[in-house]
């Protein structure tokens, strides 16, 4: 099954709600080991996200992101804004002008997200970021696109190895970003990006029907 610009919108909705209910639980871990605004950052993000979408509804997946990225990156802030705003504008470019996109083209855009990401922040497996739940659901992403799974398949591989990611942050000393100037007690909680992550990946397979 391919999933069109309706699965974008309501990819994009579903995460302006989950970003609201985990506004607190995002907020907490940041506390943590920053400077608690990440639940705050995100929600105020996606909520710009769904203005943009009421106002200009767009009329393909790649147009969708475009959209989102634009918001992400105004209305963010932090080091999250620009890092994820990146990430779905290589996103929305990976998919260009498609109506319809496939298995493939969904973990080529995954990919891309995922690259842009490196590329803006340097970080690398095992720092402590979002990194650490976007690469993984990019390899997973992968493995079943060659076993031949489809969209929504290479979607769920994905969301479930970005919460797998997430969870394996919660020991690491956090060598990027703000939680890196902790050393050795940012041990011991999660990341927050990481934890946005799995839950905007989760979203998307959700969106997709899984
Ligand atoms: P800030 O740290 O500026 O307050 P946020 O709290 O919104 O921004 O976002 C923090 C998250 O950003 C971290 O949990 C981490 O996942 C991610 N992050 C920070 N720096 C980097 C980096 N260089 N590369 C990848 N992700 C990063
Ligand atoms: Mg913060
Ligand atoms: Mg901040």
């Amino acid at each position: 099954m391919a999933l069109g610009v309706d699965w974008a919108i309501q990819w994009l909705t579903l995460s302006a709600k989950v970003m609201s209910e985990h506004r607190a639980e995002l907020i907490e871990l940041d506390r943590a080991i920053g400077d608690s605004d990440h639940g705050e950052n995100m929600d105020r993000g996606f909520q710009a996200v769904l203005d943009k979408l009421a106002q200009t509804p767009p009329e393909t997946p790649g147009a969708a992101l475009k959209l989102a990225a634009m918001a992400l990156m105004s209305k963010v802030g932090g080091a999250a804004g620009p890092l994820y705003g990146t990430a779905y504008l290589r996103a929305a470019t990976a998919l260009g002008d498609s109506a319809e996109i496939d298995a493939a083209a969904i973990a080529e855009a995954l990919t891309a997200a995922r690259d842009g990401i490196v590329a803006r922040g340097k970080a690398e497996l095992g720092d402590k970021t979002m990194v650490d739940a976007w690469s993984p659901a990019v390899n997973a992403a992968g493995e079943v696109l060659a076993e031949g799974g489809d969209a929504v398949e290479v979607l769920a591989a994905a969301a479930e190895a970005a919460e797998v990611g997430a969870v394996t942050t919660d020991p690491l000393v956090a060598r990027k970003g703000r939680a890196s100037y902790l050393g050795e007690r940012s041990a011991g909680h999660r990341d927050p990006g990481a934890a946005s992550t799995a839950l905007l990946l989760r979203a998307a397979a959700t969106a997709a029907g899984f």
